[in-house]
């Protein structure tokens, strides 16, 4: 069973395709990062989700029931002449969620945002951008619902927020579905446990993130010396599982093979054979940014 599933989902502004048929299927209380270029149909994929959108054809379901839905919008906006404390309270009365002091307290202080809790007169007006961010999170993740959708939710955050907010979501694996759309695959590499990548209204690539890592990636090393060896080099681009070698700086190579565990030993034993300077041996893991770039570029 499914928490989220998507069957050849369209939608078509006027004549034009912004999801052209896409499918997904997402687990219970899993972590699902959406990503894709600008105009990849992240934001109308989440709203129709959401219920804000009708899809021009195509099904989806949402949880056992479709009820029970946390969504936070890219751009927040928020009647500003209320105060984060009352907006909470809004929200709750608008959901018939009862809501008192104390949990406006720690659902402020759970966003980071201890400064505002009941009481405070800051109207929402006066709030930056990153304390929209997060008073919206804090908005959504009341009644604590059972799949959430998030559109960009750390975009307006600076660094330290960003891992805040990253860690709330980590959170909440198991206990909710999270969909969280981002430019930034490291924090899809940071959370997520599965990942989608759409491009111009498809899927081009979607699973758990292991997977796709290693898909279309060769595998290979990192190796980094005490000084630049060309001699080591040589020797190593003449074994049959050589596929390239990609120098940084001096002593600092990333070298991809056709043979994983054969080039493993015959490295390993080259190493000890030349008595070569070793300051660090390891698998050279590709990062779902090289793959989403491979994937990308010849299409
Ligand atoms: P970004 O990363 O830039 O936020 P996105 O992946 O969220 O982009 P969408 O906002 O879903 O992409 O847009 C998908 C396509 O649909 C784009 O070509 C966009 O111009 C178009 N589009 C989105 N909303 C509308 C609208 N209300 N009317 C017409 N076209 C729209």
């Amino acid at each position: 069973m499914f928490a989220v599933s998507v069957r050849s989902l369209a939608k078509n502004y006027g004549s034009k395709p912004a999801l052209a048929g896409v499918d997904l299927e997402i687990a219970p209380g899993a972590i699902f990062g959406l990503v894709g270029p600008n105009g990849a149909g992240k934001t109308t994929l989440l709203s129709i989700l959401a219920g804000l959108k009708a899809p021009t054809s195509g099904t989806f379901s949402l949880g056992p029931d479709g009820t029970g839905i946390g969504f936070m919008p890219d751009t927040p906006t928020y009647y500003p002449w209320l105060t984060g404390p009352e907006l909470l309270d809004y929200a709750a009365r608008l959901r018939s969620i009862k809501i008192d002091d104390s949990e406006i307290s720690w659902r402020m202080a759970q966003v980071g945002l201890s400064q505002v809790g009941p009481g405070d007169q800051t109207k929402i007006g006066d709030y930056s951008r990153g304390m929209r961010q997060r008073l919206a999170m804090a908005a959504t993740l009341l009644g604590d619902p059972p799949v959430l959708l998030l559109d960009e939710p750390c975009s307006a955050l600076d660094p330290a927020g960003r891992v805040e907010v990253l860690d709330i979501i980590s959170s909440l694996a198991g206990r909710a579905t999270v969909i969280f759309s981002t430019h930034l695959l490291s924090d899809v590499e940071r959370v997520c446990d599965s990942v989608a990548m759409l491009d111009r209204g498809r899927v081009i690539m979607a699973g758990p993130i292991e997977a796709i890592r290693q898909y279309g990636a060769a595998p290979g090393f990192r190796l980094a010396l005490d000084f630049d060896d060309q001699g080591l080099i040589a020797e190593i681009s003449r074994y049959p599982w050589f596929a390239g070698v990609v120098a940084g700086k001096p002593g600092y190579y990333t070298v991809t093979v056709t043979d994983f565990e054969t080039a493993r030993r015959d490295l390993l034993q080259l190493i000890v054979t030349r008595s070569v300077p070793l300051i660090e041996f390891a698998r050279a893991d590709p990062s779902l940014e090289e793959v989403f770039l491979k994937v990308l570029a010849p299409r």
